[in-house]
């Protein structure tokens, strides 16, 4: 017998974080501060016109959703907020953090409202979450709404990071709202109208390191332990169950998935630009697409973010240290539940070397090399940075030309691979010493290359899996976002294409493998983002 079809009426809901966890007491969708609970229960804003402008089809096939059902008028209302459907049982999550170094106090969902948890044929458990259907008690002085520009921004990019293989939330569907929000972007005092948008995410687990580090701060060690309890039960159930060694399993393993993340991070060169600890997943999940940014040429202190343009907190390269001090604060929150530091402390030694031994091994597989060999392979990247930063060179188009060098191949007239030339971004930083360093290094590589004994074909095969071809280029993104704003969205839908296999050679996509044009150079959107959003 065939198993039904999945509809959207006959999705199986279980919602065990509702179920579990304790409520606000107060119903009305008022701001304020919630006292002893997790969440609270707020329903979407009804829109006045709802529209569909994309949706995974990958995502929709972790529900069992099948494109009939995300292309009907229901799918459209329900991933909106106009319709709730029966076992849905919408929520906000209360949560504090960490703001650029800084404890900000409660934050929570401000425009983020969880309908409930789908149980798949599979029993994977997926939690659905619409970003901008209005405000809950956690919207502070904001309006709960989000703009097209960022919802196409978070849309794309978590289904780019999944096909990249980077651990992330999903999107399922972006809409418009066929209403307007006033947004000031980059908060010089000219604000203009926008598009409203929803997106609707999906993930294991939406919990942060913030979910915990409210309640230790409100010294609510009770809930703290339900919570904790809770999440190893569900989140972590590969980890058994709860014992007295529980708590330092469990941080042993967020640290892991945390620095797994960033490794993933460094490798495709992607920078999150807001690394507050609200904005980390307990599940090592890359979560809240804001203004974050791709990598063009190698400046490891380059961030996309203007607001935080003269910290440069969230970098490129501080994003493994910024972790850490984030893993740090959690550690803080569990403290009174874990009750002595020592194991947290070892946890978060152990992350250290952790990160170090995967960045190291994330090196070598860019690299073509069996295995990272510190002895010589230390020397040779931290020399390879070096020289792509000291001209500007493109992090993507670099590694993956490099998979061409065939050292069988005894042509060694032009050591210096011509095929190399796409990825630089100033051709006049080229100089002849420029070159012969570089070439020194090629040589070194060579070499290294050669004691692997490995063909060219299985290296090159390698590489081509851990180095993409496409990323989602912040120009690129912005070009389909202008083109939205003009009611046409060919641009999204083909980039969602483009970025399903972005390992692959896609010839009739070779534009969207290109370099950064110069007229994106200083284009706002392209390089620069504020979180405004
Ligand atoms: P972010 O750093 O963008 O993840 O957001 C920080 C906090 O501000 C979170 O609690 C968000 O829910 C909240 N927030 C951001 N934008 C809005 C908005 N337009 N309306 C309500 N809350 C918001
Ligand atoms: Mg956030």
């Amino acid at each position: 017998m065939t198993p039904k079809r999945t509809t959207l009426e006959n999705l199986t809901f279980d919602n065990r974080f509702t179920r579990q966890l304790p409520c606000d007491k107060t119903t009305e969708n008022t701001r304020r501060q919630v006292n002893h609970a997790c969440y609270s229960r707020v329903n979407p804003t009804p829109v006045k016109a709802p529209a569909l402008v994309a949706f995974s089809r990958e995502a929709a096939l972790l529900l069992d959703l099948e494109d009939t059902a995300c292309r009907s008028d229901l799918f459209t209302r329900v991933f909106t907020g106009n319709h709730l459907l029966p076992g849905m049982d919408p929520f906000a999550m209360c949560y504090g953090g960490h703001q650029f170094g800084n404890w900000a106090g409660q934050l929570g969902d401000g425009r983020a409202i969880l309908l409930g948890e789908v149980l798949n044929r599979q029993k994977d458990r997926w939690m659905l979450q619409l970003k901008g259907a209005g405000p809950t008690p956690y919207s502070r002085t904001a309006d709960g709404l989000a703009v097209l520009r960022s919802s196409i921004r978070e849309f794309l990019c978590s289904e780019a990071m999944f096909h990249l293989g980077v651990p992330t939330t999903r999107a399922l569907s972006l809409t418009l709202t066929g209403e307007k929000v006033e947004r000031d972007m980059f908060y010089d005092g000219h604000p203009r109208l926008e598009s409203g948008a929803v997106v609707c995410r999906i993930s294991p687990s939406f919990t942060r390191f913030g979910n915990f580090q409210i309640l230790a701060a409100r010294q609510e060690n009770d809930l703290l332990k339900n919570l904790m309890d809770y999440t190893i039960e569900t989140d972590f159930a590969h980890l058994g169950p709860l014992s007295r060694t529980s708590y330092e399993r469990w941080f042993r393993d967020v640290c892991e998935k945390t620095m797994d993340m960033i490794v993933h991070w460094m490798r495709v060169g992607f920078v999150h630009g807001v690394m507050n600890t609200d904005n980390m997943s307990i599940l090592g999940l890359t979560i809240d697409y804001g203004p974050y940014g791709w990598l063009e040429d190698y400046t490891p202190g380059w961030t996309p973010n203007t607001t935080d343009a003269s910290g440069r907190r969230y970098s490129f390269k501080n994003q493994p240290q910024i972790a850490l001090w984030n893993l740090g604060q959690l550690a803080n929150a569990l403290l009174p539940v874990v009750g002595h530091p020592e194991p947290l402390q070892e946890a978060l030694d152990g992350a250290i070397q952790y990160f170090h031994r995967r960045q190291e091994s994330m090196m070598a597989q860019k690299l073509g090399f069996k295995q990272f060999e510190p002895k010589t392979d230390r020397t040779l990247t931290a020399e390879l940075l070096n020289i792509l930063e000291s001209a500007e060179t493109d992090y993507t188009l670099f590694f993956r030309e490099l998979s061409r060098l065939d050292i069988t191949q005894k042509s060694k007239k032009t050591p210096f691979p011509a095929f190399m030339e796409k990825a630089f971004y100033a051709p006049d930083q080229i100089t002849p010493a420029h070159s012969g360093r570089f070439n020194t290094w090629m040589a070194a590589y060579g070499e290294r290359l050669a004691r692997d004994r490995i063909s060219h074909k299985k290296k090159k095969q390698q590489m081509d899996r851990v180095n993409p071809k496409y990323v989602l280029r912040n120009y690129l993104a912005q070009t389909a976002i202008d083109k939205a704003e003009k009611k046409d969205f060919s641009g999204v839908w083909e980039l969602l294409d483009v970025m399903r296999r972005p390992y692959d050679e896609q010839p009739d996509k070779e534009s969207f493998a290109a370099k950064r044009p110069e007229w994106a150079r200083h284009k706002p959107g392209c390089s620069m983002l504020s979180c405004s959003s």
